[in-house]
């Protein structure tokens, strides 16, 4: 049987992670030696990719550098952290507000409009 841990649980093995490691290529390299952190807690501790992209990406001491891709569907929430975004606007020729980009308020994720993330890479800022 796997055992969720807490938030707290995650967040100090994500910074147990990043102290050892420095930086991590990909979301899954991150995720392996997060999950070895936490099984030194309880070896039927276990972690989801996603749990572990919002948290590190919510951390503080994590950049998150984004690679992107082109899409045509509409973004409603963060896509790296779920948080909540804000629109980047501008002025157009013709003097109407258009929507060019999002910010995202909890983890700072930028993006132009028709960007999703494709890879992810985890560099210790502290
Ligand atoms: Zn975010």
């Amino acid at each position: 049987m796997y055992k969720l841990p807490t938030e707290e649980e995650i967040r100090g093995a994500i910074y147990g992670a990043m102290k050892k490691k420095k930086s991590f290529p990909s979301l899954t390299s991150l995720r392996e030696e997060v999950l070895k952190e936490l099984k030194k807690l309880d070896a039927s501790y276990t972690v989801s990719l996603k749990r572990t992209r919002i948290l590190a990406a919510r951390s503080g001491f994590i950049r998150v550098e984004v690679k992107k891709k082109h899409t045509n569907k509409k973004i409603e929430n963060c896509p790296v952290c779920g948080g909540k975004l804000e629109k980047i606007r501008n002025i157009s020729l013709l003097g109407e507000k258009i929507v060019i980009g999002y910010v995202c308020k909890s983890c700072r994720y930028k993006s132009k409009v028709n960007e999703l993330p494709l890879r992810y890479s985890f560099h210790f800022s502290r």
